[in-house]
Parts: C-alpha cells; sequence; structure tokens
C-alpha cells in the first residue's frame, strides 16, 4: 500500500498548490507530485524517473517543471492547470512494474487534480500500465484510445509558429523560397523539415546523429536539404533558425553569432539565461518563446481528457486545434510591440492574463 506523506516544503510563497510526497516500501518508490495550479483545470504534466543526488534537488526540478506546464497550458488556451512528477531513482535499475504500479496508487489517490504523462524516464508502456490503476493518465498507447506519440503534433505546432512569425515579419505566412536552418533531427526535427519541405521552403539540417542527417537528406534530396555543421547550425546564415535539439543553445556565446531574422523550434529551454532573449530583441531578430512553439503536443495530448463533452481523441480535431497555435503566436508578438517587452515576457503576460481572468470567472 502506498503510504501518502504531505510534507509541503515551503512552496507556498511561489504559489504552488500542494506538493505531494509517496512511498511505497515493497517497491521502494519515492515519488513527488507537485501540483502548481489547477485554476484552469486538472494540473497536466509527465512523469520523469530521475535519479536526482538529493531529494532537495528533485523537489527544485518538480517544482520549476510543474510551474512551466502552467504558463504552456494557459498559453496554449487548454483547460488544464500545470502540474509535474518525478520518481526518484535510476529507471535502469530501478523500475519495476511493482513501482510503476506503486505510483500509479500515489496518482489515483490525488483524485484527478494531477493527470500524469510520459516524460523522461517513463514511457508509454509505464503510462498503459498506470492506465490499469487510475483513469488519471494521458500519453496511454493509442489502442488504449491514447494519443501515441507526441513528436509529430509538436512538429505540426511548430510549422504554425513560424508560419505566424514568418507573417509578423515579413507580411506573409508564405514560406516559399525561405530558408530554414533546422538544428537537431530527431522526432520533432525530422517530422518539421517535411512540412517545411512541403511548404516551399529550403533546409539545412544539422545533427550530432549522422543516421538521423541521412535519413532527412534520403527523404528530401540534396535540392531542398543540405547539411550544416552542429557547430555552425546557429551561425549559418537563413531567414529562420529551429533549434530542435537541446536547450540553452541561445546564450551569451551564440546569439551574437545568429544569422537569422527568426528563432522558433521544439526545444526545450532554448534561452540560456533570463537575459537571453534581451540579447536577441537587441540584435533584432524575432524570437517565438519557446513553450508557444512547442505547445503541439500537449494540445495532443490534452484532446484525451474530453473537457468540451465531447469523447476521447480525435486526431483530426486535435490537429486543428494545435494550428491555433499561428494566432497565439501572432497575439504574442503583436503584445510584445505594444507593451515594449521581449517575447518571452509577453507570453508570460499573456499566460498569466489568462489565469487571472480564470480565477475572477
Ligand atoms: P529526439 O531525441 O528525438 O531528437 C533530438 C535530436 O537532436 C537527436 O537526433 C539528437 O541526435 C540531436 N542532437 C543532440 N545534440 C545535438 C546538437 N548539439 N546539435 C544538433 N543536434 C543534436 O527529441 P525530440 O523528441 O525530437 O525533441 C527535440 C526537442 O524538442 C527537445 O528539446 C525536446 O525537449 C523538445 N520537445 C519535444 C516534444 C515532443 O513532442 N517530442 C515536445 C515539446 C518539446
Amino acid at each position: 500500500m502506498t503510504e501518502i506523506l504531505e510534507l509541503v516544503h515551503d512552496v507556498d510563497e511561489a504559489g504552488f498548490e500542494q506538493v505531494v510526497f509517496g512511498h511505497d516500501a515493497e517497491s521502494g518508490l519515492r515519488a513527488i507530485v507537485a501540483v502548481h495550479s489547477t485554476v484552469l483545470g486538472p494540473a497536466l504534466g509527465g512523469t520523469r524517473f530521475w535519479p536526482y543526488p538529493t531529494e532537495a534537488e528533485a523537489v527544485t526540478d518538480v517544482c520549476r517543471l510543474a510551474r512551466g506546464m502552467t504558463y504552456k497550458h494557459a498559453a496554449a488556451g487548454l483547460s488544464q492547470g500545470g502540474g509535474k512528477a518525478v520518481i526518484w531513482g535510476d529507471p535502469r535499475s530501478e523500475r519495476t512494474d511493482g513501482l510503476i504500479t506503486a505510483y500509479a496508487r500515489f496518482v489515483d489517490r490525488l483524485g484527478g487534480r494531477y493527470l500524469t504523462a510520459e516524460d523522461v524516464g517513463t514511457t508509454q508502456a509505464d503510462m498503459d500500465l498506470i492506465r490499469e490503476t487510475t483513469p488519471h493518465v494521458t500519453g496511454v498507447s493509442p489502442s488504449l484510445g491514447g494519443s501515441g506519440d507526441p513528436s509529430p503534433a509538436t512538429a505540426w505546432g511548430v510549422l504554425w509558429a513560424i508560419r505566424a512569425a514568418a507573417a509578423t515579419r515579413w507580411g506573409s505566412d508564405d514560406l516559399r523560397g525561405r530558408h530554414v536552418v533546422v538544428s537537431g533531427v530527431g522526432k520533432v526535427g525530422s517530422a518539421l523539415v517535411d512540412h517545411l519541405v512541403a511548404n516551399g521552403a529550403t533546409v539545412a539540417v544539422s545533427d550530432v546523429n549522422e543516421r538521423a542527417i541521412a535519413a532527412v537528406v534520403d527523404a528530401h534530396g540534396t535540392d531542398r536539404v543540405t547539411v550544416v555543421g552542429v557547430d555552425d547550425a546557429h551561425r549559418t546564415e537563413c531567414d529562420v533558425f529551429a533549434p530542435c535539439a537541446l536547450g540553452a543553445v541561445l546564450s551569451e556565446r551564440t546569439v551574437p553569432e545568429l544569422r537569422c531574422e527568426i528563432v522558433a523550434g521544439s526545444a526545450n529551454n532554448q534561452l540560456a539565461t533570463d537575459d537571453d532573449d534581451d540579447r536577441i530583441a537587441d540584435r533584432g531578430i524575432l524570437y517565438v518563446p519557446d513553450y508557444v512553439a512547442n505547445a503541439g503536443g500537449v494540445i495532443n495530448i490534452a484532446e484525451e481528457v474530453a473537457v468540451d463533452g465531447s469523447d476521447g481523441y480525435d486526431r483530426d480535431r486535435a490537429w486543428k486545434r494545435i494550428e491555433g497555435i499561428g494566432p497565439t503566436v501572432t497575439e504574442i508578438l503583436a503584445l510584445a510591440e505594444t507593451e515594449s517587452v521581449t517575447p518571452a515576457e509577453a507570453a508570460d503576460r499573456y499566460a498569466e492574463a489568462r489565469i487571472d481572468a480564470a480565477r475572477t470567472e
């Protein structure tokens, strides 16, 4: 039986609704669920299975990530709040079905305030197992009514973010003849290249994985897709730079070297520090905040939760909704202009306005 200890570290000041610790002696489960906000709806966010050096670091990370989900969901117009969970441990040596099931009981006892999903260290198979114990899980297999891999949805959303930024910058969202550098052609980046090529753009790709590059070049041919070195991607002359690999790519070192007019990609936490969006703006480059551009995956997953009374996941409905990232980007970039703030600050204000409005409804 999972024992739940509700210990609240000093998180009230940061506005967290609840931080809950779960332990299960038999399986060795040590988990933390952070519910940052349920103002817009149940707190949705993945479960990260990670061997943090200390419990304090696990708490800090889960809280940081949960807060980020509140903003991401709010800006995406979803009826979900922000939450996140960690299972503290090494998934390679500590994951057992018993531990995942104990975790599912823990989630279940939160009564739907927190909806879990896959994240680093957990898999769709884990979500399927969790579904056997609790309904409060998303991202299960399509055979169980789930939405499957979110990456194609994320790439679809990035395309619409790029088109909206193009319209703001150049007065047209037509990408024909535009040149885009996609750094990282994994699950999201490779699907984004497909969309860009279909929209008439030429693309340069970079990746540390030669096979990932070969797959993209083979699919489109060297007329449409060229290759640049990993260290050169951000300083390649182009219209749009799309970071789709790791975080912290936009830094004090790289921003002065950018030779693009727009930055919009799927990577999480693209800004190395809070100052980097100022650096980008000072260079006259338009930055689409990462959590707005890459919200296609969560919009897709949220479609599993039939909040509008309709039944279950429907891919066409999800894809239509993801296209809404375009108008959201347009609005955020306009807000940045009228309020003389960076796009990152404008995105936070946009999200906060939605939460405040829901709070006073
Ligand atoms: P992935 O692991 O499938 O792809 C990442 C690719 O980046 C890999 O091919 C990898 O070899 C490459 N890479 C690693 N280091 C690199 C470097 N220095 N330069 C160039 N390429 C490098 O991951 P993904 O699912 O495609 O996600 C990509 C990014 O988008 C991540 O930051 C992820 O957090 C973010 N994201 C993904 C989703 C999603 O739905 N998958 C949703 C939101 C955000």
